[in-house]
């Protein structure tokens, strides 16, 4: 028998950053990192979301803290990582999950809501990135993961902002594992489809909309948020140390039908 690394989702010593990790999908993914072992800093905009959300985190036992932070301004996400030199030290994990949607057709899209979805999106996630990047280069070593979604990929109605910045999300995440590989450091990115979160839970009261998405959904049901903590453990984790530039479709089946 070789002398083979058994991997585990062991995340003990590690340090993580989860943006837009008061609640959905962000909030569940710093839970899922904390019960493996790493310590959380999550951020949002909304002071008191943040402190109910981590208050929740650490009667759990969890490693966790907060910073109000807007992904779409630089200062702000430079004060952020200020804080993180100062604070946290080190930044072994990214999760670039902050994000919002505006449904709207083509012909409705204001250059307003535009502008909200592809700053908060796009340009939250490269300022968010490039920092932590700086960070991870001179540590040799990271992981990034970039919450992108389905939408990325396919075109649906009403998505004109929201499928543009997250069909620029994959190549940001296909670029920066060409460019940080070299430093140690992996780039993925997790694309759910429709997860139940403070975001999409209002399809559970549209039933035609409901009824549309379960049917396209090979597995016949919306996801829930917990299950995209094994995706985001296995990207963050030692289970995946020759994985990067990869898009993992956390959905379902909805991209393979
Ligand atoms: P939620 O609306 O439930 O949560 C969004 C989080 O992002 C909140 O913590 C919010 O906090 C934060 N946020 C929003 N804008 C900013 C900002 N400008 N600066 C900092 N933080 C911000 O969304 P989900 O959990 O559903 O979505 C999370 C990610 O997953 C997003 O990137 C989304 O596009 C993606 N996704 C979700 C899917 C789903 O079905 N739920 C499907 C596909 C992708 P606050 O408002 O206090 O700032």
């Amino acid at each position: 028998m070789q002398n083979y690394v058994y991997p585990t989702f062991d995340l003990t010593g590690k340090k993580a950053v989860v943006t837009g990790g008061s609640k959905g999908i962000g909030f569940t993914i710093a839970a899922g990192l904390a019960h493996a072992g790493a310590e959380v800093l999550i951020t949002g905009r909304n002071e008191s979301a943040l402190i109910e959300a981590t208050d929740e985190m650490k009667k759990q036992g969890y490693r966790v803290s907060w910073r109000a932070s807007d992904v779409t301004t630089k200062k702000d996400v430079e004060e952020l990582f200020d804080y993180i030199d100062d604070e946290f030290q080190q930044i072994d994990i990214l999760i670039n999950n902050a994000g919002m949607n505006i449904r709207k057709s083509l012909i409705e899209v204001e250059e307003e809501d535009w502008d909200k979805v592809v700053d908060t999106n796009l340009k939250g996630a490269f300022l968010v990135g490039q920092q932590a990047a700086k960070r991870m280069i001179s540590q040799k070593s990271g992981r990034i993961i970039n919450i992108s979604s389905i939408l990325g990929k396919i075109g649906n109605p009403l998505q004109t902002s929201y499928a543009a910045s997250k069909g620029a999300i994959d190549q940001l995440t296909k670029v920066w594992a060409a460019e940080l590989a070299e430093h140690g450091i992996t780039v993925n990115a997790l694309a759910p489809a429709y997860i139940i979160t403070p975001m999409t839970e209002h399809f559970l009261q549209d039933e035609e909309r409901l009824e549309k998405i379960i049917n396209r959904t090979l597995m016949k049901r919306m996801g829930q948020a917990d299950e995209m903590i094994g995706p985001a453990l296995f990207f963050a984790s030692d289970a995946s140390t020759y994985v990067t530039g990869q898009i993992l479709y956390v959905d379902g089946g909805w991209t393979a039908n």
